[in-house]
């Protein structure tokens, strides 16, 4: 049996407010938005995070954001959007079914970024290295 919640939001077995729909994707409001419009963008397939989804399922996300997000944007007269998709409970993921949120922003509107840290001395350098090692 799936436990998944958005994948019984995809079996129409828990209601949502669906706005899109293709043969890879769901999109539709998130219950507690940051703003009025802050929709969520999810493959149909289950996926745990970024960490195990298909390559064709994430390319099929960024095609639907990238319908979305300026009719989201206009929608609700908003004067900016943030992408956010979090992985791992570390980061803040909650459900564990692949999800990128389209977050409507407006002047004011107290959604806190994150800040930043200095690196230490040489470590900027050795993590990049690291990275292009890992790449090759
Ligand atoms: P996460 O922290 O995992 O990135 O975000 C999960 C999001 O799912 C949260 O913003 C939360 O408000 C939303 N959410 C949780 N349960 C439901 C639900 O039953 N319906 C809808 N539409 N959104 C939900
Ligand atoms: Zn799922």
């Amino acid at each position: 049996m799936n436990d998944c919640l958005f994948c019984k939001i995809i079996e129409g077995e828990v209601p949502s407010t669906k706005v899109y729909e293709d043969e890879k994707t769901l999109a539709f409001l998130d219950i507690n938005p940051v703003n009025p419009g802050h929709t969520l963008v999810i493959p149909k397939k289950h996926s745990r995070n970024v960490f195990n989804i298909e390559k064709e399922d994430l390319r099929a996300i960024t095609d639907a954001l990238s319908k979305l997000l300026p009719i989201v944007k206009k929608s609700v007269n908003a004067e900016g959007i943030n992408i956010a998709n979090n992985n791992e409970a570390v980061s803040g993921q909650i459900i564990f079914h692949t999800h990128f949120h389209i977050i409507p922003r407006f002047e004011g509107d107290g959604m806190k970024l994150w800040t930043g840290k200095a690196y230490k001395e040489g470590q900027r350098e050795k993590i990049a290295e690291k990275i292009k090692r890992e790449l090759k």
